[in-house]
């Protein structure tokens, strides 16, 4: 039987000449089982829904800064860098997964595009604009946890992880603030910023505010959020 085809979404490069994509999230959906793809950033919209009939499970990757008009915000000063191609191409890759059930994983940007395209809305800065906030983006190495998180016991991430209190890396300066209607929230860091969702209907949708793909070698808790993505998307 062939391995489940995983498509992973790409960056820009900084001149907008090039679609590139760290290795580590190659590296983790190939050591978990599935055969991974890279999905370079297109517009035609009708080569985006063909993308999806060919994957068996979407992955989302991390980046810079989600465009605020799209959760129907103006941008404040301290909002980041902006691929509003980026975004678009995702936004339409998500319509048209969500459609089709695939399972997907959503990590870090890709957490914050799940929640914007189902309706919810970011912090464009946690430091300026929640009270109470720990470092969410750490200075240690990108694989170390710097920080706790609690996860609920009633979600699929801990019948995933088995914990209910386990320490993650943290690369972010924004944040979900008001989280969609159709998900969950399934982890959250003792300051409330909120570090993982899940869709309410219990399809492997899962979005985590952390970077597993740098951390799963360490911590075997993020190589089982990966096997498990896998072994769901084996069964589209
Ligand atoms: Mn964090």
């Amino acid at each position: 039987m062939r391995k489940p085809i995983i498509g992973i979404t790409s960056n820009h490069s900084d001149d907008y000449t090039q679609c590139k994509l760290n290795k580590a999230y190659i590296e983790a959906v190939t050591s978990a089982g599935g055969l991974a793809i890279v999905l370079p950033i297109i517009s035609e919209q009708g080569i985006i829904g063909e993308y999806i009939d060919e994957i068996d499970g979407l992955l989302l990757t991390g980046g810079v800064d989600i465009d605020p008009l799209l959760y129907g915000e103006n941008p404040l000063p301290v909002n980041g860098e902006l691929d509003p191609l980026r975004d678009y191409f995702e936004l339409e890759l998500l319509s048209y997964a969500d459609q089709a059930e695939l399972p997907i994983l959503g990590i870090c940007k890709g957490c914050q595009i799940l929640n914007v395209a189902m309706g919810g809305t970011l912090y464009q800065d946690l430091y300026k604009q929640k009270k109470t906030v720990f470092k969410h983006f750490q200075d240690a190495p990108r694989w170390y946890p710097t920080h706790g998180i609690n996860i609920e016991g009633n979600s699929y991430l801990y019948k995933i992880i088995n914990k209910k209190n386990t320490k993650v890396n943290s690369i972010h300066h924004q944040g979900i603030k008001d989280v969609s209607s159709d998900f969950n929230i399934t982890a959250q860091a003792d300051d409330g910023v909120i570090e993982a969702i899940e869709k309410k209907d219990g399809r492997f949708v899962i979005g985590v505010q952390w970077h597993p793909e740098i951390m799963w070698e360490n911590e075997k808790e993020n190589f089982y959020l990966f096997t498990e993505f896998i072994r769901q998307s084996k069964n589209q």
